[in-house]
């Protein structure tokens, strides 16, 4: 589960990290008078951030440094009036409900940290460059000696001799680095202590000397959370945190009738039971060229209307232009996958090609519906295996 970049910034300002603090408004209005608020307050930058779930934003021009009202007002107004598109979001972009509107820093130079789960190594890993900001995906892809690791104790999680050693390899110098030791270390803290799959600061900053930090501020400026949906039950509060509206409509409904689907980008729809069968289905739609428009299980137990309502999922995704079933009916019965593309035809109307393979429980009588209801269903295939099914939908769709 992710969240927004105000309520990870709220975390870390509760776990003791350095935060600007700032204000979250809806309206161009309320933008302008959180921003009052931080002028008056003696700063004479205030930023305007577009608060969506994905990242990129500086460079789409989402986030603004404003140095007076009217400023404010224009990046407000521009932001809750243009969807955003980055290379993180879809092509369509993402509708801007919300904004923070934030203090601004002045910046003397942008670090990148991060903790996070890396599956290579099966450890819980800090990640850190001292070359952060907005080019950080090139820095990785360029120059992979810029990104400094460090393994977190499986046990005992970040330790300080740890923490302390990666600010002296970022380079921070004087009274910064105990405060940047101390970021890492709160950092790394919560990561654990909310069960997140990845806690990342970016930019860390160091804040341009004043009369009284003459080393600069240690401060995070932006962040970005994800969580462990299998451990939420334990963080009701972060968990109240979950903003449908920023997740796609098709997997949100597909959650409440108990399917797992995720949409991806290709054209072949498929609906299988059994996540080991759903991935291996779509690896063998990429092996014969195709590409999945979807994972979907629609797993072991699910009614007949669940699954008609998977179908009603697939087919409302203007990409698909064919689809795949593929059913091992173990548990699952696939006399109920007929009956359910059976009623599927009725009342959602195949407008693509469909072929369906099934194999095991109730597989005869299964075919036998089928068969009968070929003649209402012109566009549906039946596949005597996997095979056969995969060649017959990509020759179908192309
Ligand atoms: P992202 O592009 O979605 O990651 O958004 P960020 O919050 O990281 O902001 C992008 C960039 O805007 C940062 O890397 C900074 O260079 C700049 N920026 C953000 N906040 C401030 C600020 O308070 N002061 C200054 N000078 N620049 C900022
Ligand atoms: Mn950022």
């Amino acid at each position: 589960m992710r969240v927004h970049e105000f309520q990870a910034r709220e975390m870390l300002a509760n776990a003791g990290v350095q935060v600007p603090s700032g204000g979250v408004a809806v309206t161009v209005d309320e933008a302008v008078t959180a921003a009052t608020h931080i002028f008056s307050s003696g700063n004479s930058i205030a930023v305007v951030k577009a608060q969506v779930h994905a990242g990129g934003r500086g460079k789409a021009g989402f986030v603004k440094v404003c140095k007076n009202i009217e400023e404010v007002r224009t990046a407000a107004t521009f932001m809750l009036s243009n969807r955003m598109t980055s290379p993180q979001t879809p092509p369509e972009g993402l509708e801007v409900r919300r904004l923070l509107v934030a203090a601004g820093v002045d910046i003397q130079k942008e670090f990148y940290v991060a903790v996070l789960t890396d599956r290579a190594t099966r450890r819980n890993m800090l990640i850190a460059s001292a070359e952060g900001g907005v080019e950080i995906e090139h820095v990785a892809e360029t120059r992979p000696e810029a990104i400094l690791k460090q393994p977190l104790d499986s046990q005992l999680g970040l330790h300080p001799y740890m923490a302390r050693k990666m600010a002296f390899e970022l380079g921070f110098k004087g009274k910064a680095i105990a405060q940047a030791t101390d970021a890492l270390l709160k950092l790394a803290k919560v990561f654990v202590e909310k069960d997140a799959t990845m806690a990342e600061i970016n930019p860390l900053v160091l804040t341009m000397p004043d009369a009284k930090n003459t080393d600069g501020r240690v401060m995070a400026i932006d962040a970005k959370f994800t969580f462990d949906d299998n451990a939420l039950f334990r963080h009701p509060a972060v968990a109240a945190l979950f903003d449908a509206q920023e997740e796609n409509p098709a997997e949100i409904k597909a959650n409440e009738f108990g399917l797992s689907y995720v949409a991806l980008d290709g054209s072949i729809g498929c609906l299988v039971n059994g996540a080991g069968l759903a991935m291996s289905t779509m690896d063998i739609i990429k092996l014969h060229g195709g590409e999945p428009a979807n994972f979907l299980d629609v797993g072991g137990s699910a009614s007949e209307e669940a699954v008609t309502e998977a179908f009603r999922i697939i087919i409302s995704d203007s990409r698909v232009k064919g689809i795949l079933v593929n059913i091992f009916g173990g548990i699952m019965q696939c006399d109920r996958i007929a009956r359910a593309i059976i009623s599927a035809a009725k009342t959602v109307g195949f407008q693509v090609p469909l072929v369906v393979r099934l194999e095991g429980t109730n597989v005869v009588e299964a075919r036998k519906l089928l068969e009968a209801a070929k003649k209402e269903i012109p566009m549906m295939q039946t596949a005597s295996d996997l095979t056969d099914a995969a060649m017959k939908i990509i020759a179908a769709t192309k």
